[in-house]
């Protein structure tokens, strides 16, 4: 297993080669001698695999398999979006599209749906949420013993595949679909990402086992992270690692106060860190609150830090806090926080500048799948802070391309302490880009992305140059 990279930039400087053996960096230098396979890096950067310290891996691999409709305005759109979804899965296998709309293609029945899935069980839920539309295989798969009520039939008692208000029914019939994580994988590679944290409050032995499976069988090749609501043992062959204990904060039912010290107790029992969930000011002030009283150490972290008051990032700093950021909620709902953020609030958000100049560790991560999962975005809302809309939030907290990258180079363990660099001795999970680092962070997109690694393995490599 050995595999020299030939001509690529390291940390801004000259171009130099690198060799991989046994999934470690071995050698970087001038003119390397050829050993195994070899890689043209053709001028461009290579710099370490990028981490996405906050993410929801289930809830992304959930979405992937839910054909969404929107933009759909006819029944020519509606047959194309569903034939690439049907193109996309074995034979056999459930597809869930949601938001169907009869201004699409009329009146859907079962018999609609057979000319234009005859293979694949399909379901259609209506935009209202109120039915579900299923092909005959769909159907047959789900019916059988009574009728639910749901259920609704033709004039000669034969179902018409649409299902009223039978969601709970149906759950049950379809048997939960463990969502593909392979997927997954190979869009987080693509982006560059070797390791991810996994911050689901939810993650219970059978989930983290599921996750630890899907990287064993290389499914998910990165590496987690998964943090846990509760208490969690990490497998001896470190298919992941632990992370904090993640404490769900609900503003409108905020725990009582001994409740969040107890949580912070039971933490601290396992030997772990804790990340709270803190998007409003009130949530923030009550953490702080709990971290004073209870003790903080390194490594705890404040998840999103959605709103930040001037005021608390001393504080922050005092208990060595580290927020974890999405910079990407700036670009994709900036223009509704325009519209429905206090004025006087707009500057504490999604802060960024402020934090790093004053000491408060930061990180990057995406959040998906409530935002995009691409860290290439989040790293150009972070260094223009521009909505959508084009309008720009809290013009102070703009960040350099380098110090945007850097938000998403830390070890995975230990975010906001530094980001990894390039060198001899560490594990070869590796990003190449097209160009240098200084063009590529100009204006950063994911099809910069040429090739990452993980323990030496290629996990992607671009089709396009
Ligand atoms: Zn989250």
């Amino acid at each position: 297993m050995s595999l020299l990279i030939r001509n690529v930039e390291i940390g801004g400087g000259p171009l130099q080669d690198v060799r991989i053996e046994d999934g470690r960096i071995v050698g970087i230098g001038h003119d390397l001698a050829r050993a195994g396979e070899e890689l043209d890096g053709r001028r461009g950067a290579l710099i370490p695999g990028l981490c996405d310290h906050h993410i929801h891996l289930f809830g992304l691999a959930a979405l992937a398999d839910t054909v969404a409709l929107d933009g759909v305005s006819g029944p020519s759109s509606f047959q194309a979006r569903i034939s690439a979804a049907l193109a996309a899965q074995p034979v056999g296998a459930w597809v869930r599209v949601t938001g169907y709309h009869e201004a699409m293609a009329g009146d859907l029945t079962r018999e609609d749906l057979d000319r234009l899935a005859p293979r694949h069980r399909l379901r259609v839920q209506h935009q209202t949420g109120a039915l579900w539309i299923l092909n005959t295989l769909a159907l047959e798969g789900v019916i059988g013993g009574s009728n639910p009520p749901g259920l609704e039939l033709d004039s000669q008692s034969r179902p018409t595949g649409r299902l009223w208000r039978e969601d709970v029914w149906l759950r049950a019939r379809i048997g939960a679909q463990p969502p593909r994580l392979a997927p997954i994988g190979k869009m987080l590679a693509a982006y560059g990402i070797t390791a991810v944290s996994d911050a689901s409050v939810t993650t219970d032995a059978d989930a983290a086992g599921r996750l630890a499976q899907a990287h064993r069988t290389g499914d998910l090749p990165q590496r987690l992270t998964l943090m846990s609501g509760g208490e969690l043992t990490a497998p001896t062959d470190a298919a992941f690692t632990l992370g904090p204990v993640k404490v769900l904060l609900d503003d409108h039912a905020l725990p009582e106060f001994d409740d969040f010290l107890n949580r912070i107790a039971s933490a601290r029992s396992w030997g772990r860190n804790v990340a709270v969930h803190c998007v409003t000011a009130a949530e923030l002030a009550l953490s702080l609150a709990a971290f004073e009283a209870a003790g903080s150490l390194p490594g705890d972290r404040i998840e999103h830090g959605s709103v930040i008051p001037r005021a608390a990032i001393d504080q922050l700093l005092a208990l060595k806090l580290t927020v974890v950021t999405q910079s990407a909620f700036i670009r994709e709902r900036g223009d509704r926080y325009l519209n429905e953020v206090d004025p006087v609030d707009l500057d504490d958000l999604y802060r960024c500048a402020s934090l790093l100049a004053a000491g408060v560790p930061v990180a990057g991560s995406s959040d998906a799948p409530y935002a995009s999962p691409d860290p290439w975005l989040g790293m150009a809302a972070a260094m223009d802070r521009r909505s959508l809309g084009g309008r720009r939030l809290g013009a102070g907290e703009v960040i350099s391309g380098l110090a945007a990258l850097a938000l998403y180079l830390d070890e995975p363990g230990r975010p906001g302490r530094g980001p990894r660099i390039v060198r001899v001795g560490d594990a070869a999970d590796l990003c190449l880009l097209k160009r240098p680092i200084r063009e590529v962070m100009n204006a950063p997109q994911a099809d910069c992305v040429r090739a990452t690694m993980i323990a030496g393995r290629l996990e992607f490599l671009s089709a396009s140059d």
